[in-house]
């Protein structure tokens, strides 16, 4: 069903309907670019919406918590809604469509006989310690990409792991037909990677969180600079410093930032830091290039 126009925003939450309103844009010869989201807009979504205003296609955002990425059904429940505010951040950036399914038809529209098979490389960081989390949202993309039939879609380096996933869906499942533009992530002024799940910690705990990013700073500094650096000694020393604070970190990783695997000392090309941490009980991401 078609719920309504605002301003120019047109807000569409059935399927059927986006698909309409899409294949209507493909024979008027129109071409779209999607930025997928859950939701809780903030300046790090923001970046990717002025990104995608740079071309002339229609811009479509899908806002749509997905439930199958979830391996926690309390992190699920708990996910912020700020439905008011994307709305108006989406007409301040003159966005023309925002796809907002129910979960319901979303779910029961995904084809299960083609069931995900991921390239092995999924399987570290993240993928090793969210059971289920990426085949969840390669079902969900892969639907979206399919129902909305993009030209272009966006996706922040900030989930570098997914980004890298949908370079791969694209591949198999669309040809290369869809362009992926990565866009870079944006931080709070003290360095935190902006996050919807930031508004789950206090200020202190945020300047807290921080120096998780100072501490990537660091890291890579040495690993510049100092040819005769120790990698699993930095990060035992990393590791320590953060734990003095009350960072429990999940992982602290050097890998190649091709193919996810463990870079020799002489590679200084394509090197990346990953981390996934733990502060008062919330589970946040980060990486930098190396
Ligand atoms: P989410 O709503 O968290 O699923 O994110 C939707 C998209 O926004 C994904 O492509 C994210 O990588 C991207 N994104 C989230 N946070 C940031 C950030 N701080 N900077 C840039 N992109 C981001």
């Amino acid at each position: 069903m078609l719920i309504g126009i605002k301003s120019n925003l047109k807000i569409i939450t059935s399927v059927k309907d986006q698909n309409d309103y899409c294949n209507s844009l493909g024979e008027e010869g129109k071409k779209i670019s999607l930025v997928p989201t859950m939701g809780n807009l903030h300046k790090g979504h923001e970046h990717l919406l002025s990104c995608s205003r740079t071309t002339n296609n229609k811009t479509v955002v899908s806002l749509f918590v997905n439930p199958l990425q979830f391996n926690d059904i309390d992190d699920y429940k708990s996910y912020p809604n700020s439905i008011d505010a994307d709305i108006s951040m989406l007409e301040r950036n003159k966005i023309d469509c925002l796809f907002m399914p129910s979960e319901d038809e979303i779910l029961e529209s995904i084809d299960e006989s083609h069931s995900p098979n991921l390239p092995v490389y999924m399987k570290t960081l993240c993928g090793k310690y969210r059971e289920g989390h990426f085949i969840g949202v390669f079902k969900i993309v892969r639907q979206l990409l399919k129902i909305i039939k993009p030209s272009i879609a966006y996706f922040g380096k900030k989930d570098y792991q997914q980004l890298i996933m949908i370079n791969y869906i694209v591949k198999e499942h669309f040809m290369n037909k869809i362009k992926i533009i990565p866009c870079d992530t944006v931080r709070e002024d003290n360095g935190l990677a902006m996050s919807s799940r930031n508004n789950k910690m206090t200020k202190s705990e945020k300047n807290i969180a921080s120096l998780v990013y100072k501490e990537l700073l660091a890291l890579k500094k040495i690993i510049r600079f100092d040819k005769n650096y120790d990698y699993d000694e930095l990060r035992i020393k990393s590791i320590d410093n953060l734990s003095k604070v009350g960072i429990k970190i999940e992982y602290l990783e050097l890998l190649s930032s091709n193919d996810l695997s463990i870079i020799q000392k002489n590679d200084t090309d394509n090197r990346m830091l990953f981390v996934a941490f733990y502060i008062s009980g919330v589970r946040l991401i980060d990486n930098i290039e190396v």
